[in-house]
């Protein structure tokens, strides 16, 4: 009998399962959405039962588009949308209040009034390795709790649990036997100390959370229970966890110091594999845990860019230069070069290492053979520049990137891949699977129910599509860079 894993990959948008071959290759996949809520401004909810049921859906769904059984399923691997924050009943798993989403800004106030405590900010930064902020789960729960009716006496009585999504689907799972976390979910609680790896005690007290309602803490390869024989009729090992980003740097088998991955959608996350220093950066970045393995744990910085494939979508809906994404790259290769042309993004202020909410985009250098290829190029080229700036970025907080590998829509594109490399001077490699976040949670099941005996296998099941050079030397990469940091230069506000 072939061995074959099964990855969910439970998202921001949609669910999907996907089963994988031993040998790392996608057999099959099933893909659900589900419904977005935004009951007020700044607000993002979704509805736990339709969470679950994109996931059972795509569970039974993808073993109809293949030849594979459940029995062939030796594993299960999970990664997830990561800090959107679940609270429920332990007795009913009824939630008390769907799920607050990541992007959610409802907790901002709140934020804002504990940050005048300088104090508390700096040892929130230095145990958590994060920013005191709304996009974190401390105070979202802290939100349930004081907002939802009876919800912190049935919490202080020990009724009420806590996951992330993670979570949740593990509870779910395992019919109520399994309340558990990963390391890399666990760090994105503003909870978690990343040093001794511990739930903060003091942190706990700060946002009024009962110790009670928290998941354990496990490695990413561990056993977080079994599937219930119910749902796929095979009680399944639930061996593989981490949250979407760190699973897609196991994905990209990022093992080595110095190696990272970007991923280019809507926006970009970047992730630098620092090995056993957790760094903490000067810049505002997020230091976080990479994965967690036999206890030993790989720390990361974290970076991300607001507007990476959104500036794509804005030069076709907002300026209509394109139809679509795709045709962006030959348009961009007409491009003259060196035509002096930049854009910054800054539709919502700049991030790392700017940090100016007030800044707004602008292009510039525009002469009159300016065409729509130039506009086009400069913005696939801010996508890179600002890469460039996350670089710099993580390199002056201590940490040496040393190659890259990509995934995302917008790593399809090989003009934007040709140019990051020339603007990093490092090398900028494409996987052939670029499902990078459901391999690496298929990986770390994988590692601990045996299919794969150490990371190395791993390293060697990656396989490359694409390697993209530098071509330009380091002094054409400064002056183009000098052009992007003069452009920027013009647009700040702070
Ligand atoms: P998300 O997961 O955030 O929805 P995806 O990884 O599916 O994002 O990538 C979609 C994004 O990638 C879109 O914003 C789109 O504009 C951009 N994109 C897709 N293909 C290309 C391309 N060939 N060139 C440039 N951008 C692209």
């Amino acid at each position: 009998m072939t061995q074959h894993l099964l990855a969910i990959d439970q998202g921001t948008t949609s669910s999907r399962s996907i089963i994988f071959a031993d040998d790392g290759s996608i057999v099959a996949m099933s893909q659900e959405e589900f419904s977005q809520h935004y009951p007020h401004d700044g607000w993002v909810e979704h509805k736990p039962d339709d969470i679950w049921s994109s996931v059972v859906n795509t569970l039974k769904n993808v073993f109809e588009k293949c030849d594979v059984s459940v029995e062939d399923i030796a594993t299960l691997g999970i990664t997830n949308q990561r800090e959107t924050t679940i609270v429920w009943d332990r007795h009913t798993g009824e939630e008390v209040y769907p799920a607050i989403v990541w992007q959610d800004r409802r907790t901002a106030q709140m934020c804002s009034e504990l940050s005048a405590d300088s104090e508390l900010v700096e040892y929130i930064t230095n145990t958590t390795g994060l920013l005191l902020d709304p996009y974190f789960s401390a105070t979202k729960i802290s939100w349930i709790l004081d907002n939802v009716e009876g919800a912190r006496t049935r919490a202080e009585a020990g009724d009420l649990l806590f996951g992330t999504v993670d979570t949740f689907l593990i509870w779910r799972l395992t019919d109520k036997a399994s309340h558990k976390t990963d390391a890399t979910n666990a760090s994105r609680t503003m909870l978690f100390n990343i040093h001794n790896q511990q739930w903060d005690t003091r942190l706990l007290k700060t946002f009024s959370i009962p110790p009670a309602m928290l998941p354990e803490v496990m490695d990413c390869a561990a056993d977080f229970g079994h599937v219930s024989a119910d749902l796929l009729g095979k009680r399944i090992p639930i061996n593989g966890v981490a949250g979407d980003q760190q699973a897609a740097l196991v994905g990209q088998a990022c093992f080595e110091k110095g190696m990272a991955k970007s991923t280019y959608g809507t926006g970009c996350f970047m992730i630098l594999n620092t090995g056993d220093t957790p760094l903490i950066s000067k810049n505002r970045l997020l230091t976080t845990v990479g994965y967690r393995l036999n206890g030993k744990v790989t720390y990361a910085l974290e970076g991300s860019i607001f507007m990476a494939g959104a500036t794509i979508q804005w030069l076709r809906d907002g300026l209509k230069l394109i139809d679509n994404a795709f045709e962006s790259e030959a348009l961009a290769k007409r491009a003259r070069e060196d035509n002096g042309v930049f854009m910054v993004p800054a539709f919502t202020g700049l991030g790392a290492p700017y940090w100016d909410p007030n800044a707004r985009g602008a292009i510039l250098g525009l002469t009159r053979d300016t065409g729509i290829s130039e506009i086009v190029a400069a913005g696939l080229q801010s996508v890179c520049y600002q890469t460039k700036d996350l670089q710099k970025a993580m390199e002056s907080d201590g940490a040496r990137l040393v190659s890259l590998r990509v995934d995302g829509g917008m790593a399809k594109n090989d003009w934007v891949m040709g140019f990051l490399s020339d603007i990093l001077g490092a090398e900028v490699k494409r996987p052939t699977v670029t499902e990078t976040t459901a391999v690496g949670a298929a990986f770390l099941a994988g590692l601990q129910c045996g299919i794969f005996t150490e990371l190395a296998t791993l390293t060697h099941c990656w396989q490359c599509d694409k390697v993209f050079t530098p071509r330009l030397n380091k002094a054409q990469r400064n002056t183009a860079y000098d052009g992007w940091k003069a452009a920027v230069a013009r647009i700040r506000c702070s």
